[in-house]
Protein backbone atom coordinates (compact mmCIF):
# COMPACT_ATOMS: atom_id res chain seq x y z
CA UNK A 1 0.00 0.00 0.00
CA UNK A 2 2.92 2.52 0.96
CA UNK A 3 4.50 1.67 -2.26
CA UNK A 4 1.64 2.39 -4.08
CA UNK A 5 1.17 5.62 -2.31
CA UNK A 6 4.72 6.57 -3.30
CA UNK A 7 4.01 5.68 -6.83
CA UNK A 8 0.84 8.02 -7.06
CA UNK A 9 2.72 10.95 -5.13
CA UNK A 10 6.16 10.49 -7.53
CA UNK A 11 3.21 10.57 -10.46
CA UNK A 12 1.88 13.79 -9.10
CA UNK A 13 4.65 15.39 -8.94
CA UNK A 14 6.23 14.75 -12.36
CA UNK A 15 2.93 15.88 -13.60
CA UNK A 16 3.05 19.29 -11.54
CA UNK A 17 7.04 19.37 -13.29
CA UNK A 18 5.67 18.72 -16.54
CA UNK A 19 2.60 21.39 -16.50
CA UNK A 20 5.48 23.70 -15.52
CA UNK A 21 7.46 23.03 -18.33
CA UNK A 22 4.62 23.01 -20.45
CA UNK A 23 3.99 26.51 -19.20
CA UNK A 24 7.44 27.96 -19.64
CA UNK A 25 7.25 27.20 -23.37
CA UNK A 26 4.02 28.31 -23.80
CA UNK A 27 5.22 31.66 -21.95
CA UNK A 28 8.00 31.82 -24.85
CA UNK A 29 5.17 31.56 -27.85
CA UNK A 30 2.80 34.18 -26.65
CA UNK A 31 5.48 36.54 -25.71
CA UNK A 32 6.36 35.74 -29.68
CA UNK A 33 3.09 36.19 -30.80
CA UNK A 34 3.28 39.98 -29.03
CA UNK A 35 5.85 41.07 -31.75
CA UNK A 36 5.46 42.93 -34.84
CA UNK A 37 7.61 41.53 -38.04
CA UNK A 38 10.21 43.74 -38.48
CA UNK A 39 12.02 44.51 -41.88
CA UNK A 40 15.65 45.15 -42.34
CA UNK A 41 16.37 46.80 -45.67
CA UNK A 42 19.26 44.75 -46.77
CA UNK A 43 21.55 45.95 -48.00
CA UNK A 44 20.94 49.50 -47.39
CA UNK A 45 20.71 48.67 -43.13
CA UNK A 46 22.18 45.70 -41.76
CA UNK A 47 22.02 43.45 -38.48
CA UNK A 48 24.98 44.04 -36.39
CA UNK A 49 26.81 40.25 -35.75
CA UNK A 50 26.56 39.85 -32.00
CA UNK A 51 30.17 39.86 -30.34
CA UNK A 52 30.33 35.81 -30.78
CA UNK A 53 29.30 35.33 -34.40
CA UNK A 54 31.33 32.97 -36.27
CA UNK A 55 31.89 33.99 -39.53
CA UNK A 56 34.15 34.11 -42.58
CA UNK A 57 38.19 33.13 -40.64
CA UNK A 58 41.02 35.54 -40.41
CA UNK A 59 44.37 34.25 -41.01
CA UNK A 60 47.84 35.71 -39.45
CA UNK A 61 50.38 34.53 -41.98
CA UNK A 62 53.58 35.62 -39.68
CA UNK A 63 52.33 34.14 -36.36
CA UNK A 64 51.38 30.43 -38.33
CA UNK A 65 54.35 27.37 -37.21
CA UNK A 66 52.91 25.05 -39.54
CA UNK A 67 51.67 22.48 -36.70
CA UNK A 68 48.70 21.35 -38.40
CA UNK A 69 46.95 21.38 -35.41
CA UNK A 70 43.62 23.39 -37.14
CA UNK A 71 43.92 19.89 -39.78
CA UNK A 72 43.51 17.80 -37.05
CA UNK A 73 40.80 19.14 -34.98
CA UNK A 74 38.76 20.14 -37.93
CA UNK A 75 36.07 17.61 -38.30
CA UNK A 76 36.39 17.53 -42.39
CA UNK A 77 40.41 17.68 -42.07
CA UNK A 78 39.94 21.64 -44.26
CA UNK A 79 42.89 23.92 -43.75
CA UNK A 80 45.30 22.92 -46.32
CA UNK A 81 48.92 23.86 -44.69
CA UNK A 82 51.67 23.62 -46.99
CA UNK A 83 55.26 24.03 -45.66
CA UNK A 84 59.02 22.74 -46.36
CA UNK A 85 61.51 22.23 -43.57
CA UNK A 86 64.52 24.25 -43.68
CA UNK A 87 67.60 23.01 -43.24
CA UNK A 88 69.22 26.56 -41.81
CA UNK A 89 67.03 27.25 -39.00
CA UNK A 90 65.52 23.50 -38.31
CA UNK A 91 62.05 24.81 -38.70
CA UNK A 92 58.84 24.33 -40.79
CA UNK A 93 58.74 27.07 -43.15
CA UNK A 94 54.84 28.23 -44.37
CA UNK A 95 54.65 28.36 -47.77
CA UNK A 96 50.92 28.38 -48.53
CA UNK A 97 47.65 28.14 -46.03
CA UNK A 98 44.41 28.13 -47.11
CA UNK A 99 40.60 27.18 -46.17
CA UNK A 100 37.90 26.56 -48.35
CA UNK A 101 34.77 28.01 -47.16
CA UNK A 102 32.34 26.33 -49.52
CA UNK A 103 33.04 23.04 -47.60
CA UNK A 104 33.90 24.68 -43.91
CA UNK A 105 30.80 24.48 -41.09
CA UNK A 106 32.25 27.33 -39.12
CA UNK A 107 32.39 25.59 -35.60
CA UNK A 108 35.54 27.02 -34.41
CA UNK A 109 37.70 24.59 -34.00
CA UNK A 110 40.67 25.25 -35.57
CA UNK A 111 40.09 28.48 -33.55
CA UNK A 112 39.94 27.14 -30.17
CA UNK A 113 42.91 24.94 -30.95
CA UNK A 114 45.35 26.76 -32.86
CA UNK A 115 48.63 27.77 -30.70
CA UNK A 116 49.49 30.67 -31.65
CA UNK A 117 45.90 32.17 -31.64
CA UNK A 118 46.23 32.93 -35.57
CA UNK A 119 42.96 31.95 -36.73
CA UNK A 120 40.23 33.96 -35.71
CA UNK A 121 36.42 33.93 -36.50
CA UNK A 122 35.04 37.61 -37.39
CA UNK A 123 31.78 38.93 -38.41
CA UNK A 124 31.52 38.98 -42.20
CA UNK A 125 28.70 36.82 -43.50
CA UNK A 126 28.68 38.27 -46.90
CA UNK A 127 30.39 35.27 -48.65
CA UNK A 128 27.90 34.74 -51.69
CA UNK A 129 29.60 34.13 -54.94
CA UNK A 130 28.68 32.98 -58.57
CA UNK A 131 31.18 30.13 -58.25
CA UNK A 132 31.96 28.21 -55.40
CA UNK A 133 35.67 27.78 -55.83
CA UNK A 134 36.13 31.35 -55.49
CA UNK A 135 35.11 30.59 -51.69
CA UNK A 136 38.94 28.90 -51.29
CA UNK A 137 40.26 31.49 -49.81
CA UNK A 138 44.29 31.60 -49.82
CA UNK A 139 46.38 33.24 -46.84
CA UNK A 140 46.10 36.33 -49.19
CA UNK A 141 42.09 36.34 -48.59
CA UNK A 142 42.35 35.05 -45.18
CA UNK A 143 44.58 37.95 -44.08
CA UNK A 144 42.16 40.66 -45.10
CA UNK A 145 40.61 42.40 -42.39
CA UNK A 146 37.14 41.49 -41.54
CA UNK A 147 34.41 43.82 -42.66
CA UNK A 148 32.55 45.82 -40.12
CA UNK A 149 28.30 46.64 -40.54
CA UNK A 150 29.27 49.70 -38.06
CA UNK A 151 32.22 51.13 -40.21
CA UNK A 152 30.73 51.04 -43.74
CA UNK A 153 29.28 54.74 -44.08
CA UNK A 154 26.76 53.65 -46.55
CA UNK A 155 25.02 51.53 -44.35
CA UNK A 156 22.58 52.08 -41.25
CA UNK A 157 23.39 49.30 -38.84
CA UNK A 158 20.96 48.14 -36.95
CA UNK A 159 21.25 46.20 -33.25
CA UNK A 160 19.91 42.51 -33.19
CA UNK A 161 17.04 41.59 -31.19
CA UNK A 162 18.95 40.36 -28.44
CA UNK A 163 21.00 43.23 -27.86
CA UNK A 164 17.97 45.40 -27.94
CA UNK A 165 16.76 47.90 -24.52
CA UNK A 166 13.97 45.68 -22.65
CA UNK A 167 10.77 45.64 -24.06
CA UNK A 168 11.86 47.14 -27.69
CA UNK A 169 10.93 44.89 -30.57
CA UNK A 170 11.85 47.26 -33.67
CA UNK A 171 15.81 48.63 -33.98
CA UNK A 172 15.08 51.70 -36.17
CA UNK A 173 15.03 54.82 -34.10
CA UNK A 174 16.92 53.91 -31.18
CA UNK A 175 18.03 56.28 -28.98
CA UNK A 176 22.09 54.72 -29.22
CA UNK A 177 22.77 55.34 -25.40
CA UNK A 178 19.85 53.12 -24.70
CA UNK A 179 21.70 49.73 -23.41
CA UNK A 180 20.67 46.23 -23.97
CA UNK A 181 18.34 44.25 -21.84
CA UNK A 182 20.18 42.30 -19.75
CA UNK A 183 23.58 42.19 -18.37
CA UNK A 184 27.07 41.70 -20.85
CA UNK A 185 29.21 39.31 -19.89
CA UNK A 186 31.74 41.49 -18.58
CA UNK A 187 28.86 42.81 -16.46
CA UNK A 188 27.96 39.32 -14.95
CA UNK A 189 31.58 38.42 -14.38
CA UNK A 190 32.66 42.12 -13.00
CA UNK A 191 29.61 41.62 -10.87
CA UNK A 192 30.51 38.41 -9.24
CA UNK A 193 34.04 39.43 -8.55
CA UNK A 194 32.98 42.53 -6.21
CA UNK A 195 30.90 39.62 -4.19
S1 LIG B 1 35.76 26.31 -38.63
FE1 LIG B 1 35.55 24.09 -38.30
S2 LIG B 1 35.12 23.26 -40.32
FE2 LIG B 1 35.91 25.32 -40.68
S3 LIG B 1 38.11 25.02 -40.98
FE3 LIG B 1 37.83 25.44 -38.80
S4 LIG B 1 37.64 23.44 -37.81
FE4 LIG B 1 37.33 23.14 -40.03
S1 LIG C 1 47.03 25.46 -35.74
FE1 LIG C 1 47.54 27.62 -36.05
S2 LIG C 1 49.78 27.65 -36.03
FE2 LIG C 1 49.19 25.52 -36.35
S3 LIG C 1 49.16 25.29 -38.61
FE3 LIG C 1 47.09 25.81 -37.95
S4 LIG C 1 46.97 28.03 -38.18
FE4 LIG C 1 49.17 27.48 -38.18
Amino acid sequence: MLKFLKQVGDYAKESVQAAKYIGQGLSVTFDHMRRRPISVLYPYEKLIPSERYRGRIHFEFDKCISCEVCVRVCPINLPVVDWEFNKDIKKKQLKHYSIDFGVCIFCGNCVEYCPTNCLSMTEEYELATYDRHDLNYDNVALGRLPYKVTDDPMVTALREFAYLPKGEVDPHDLDPKRGRAGQRPEDIVAAAQSD
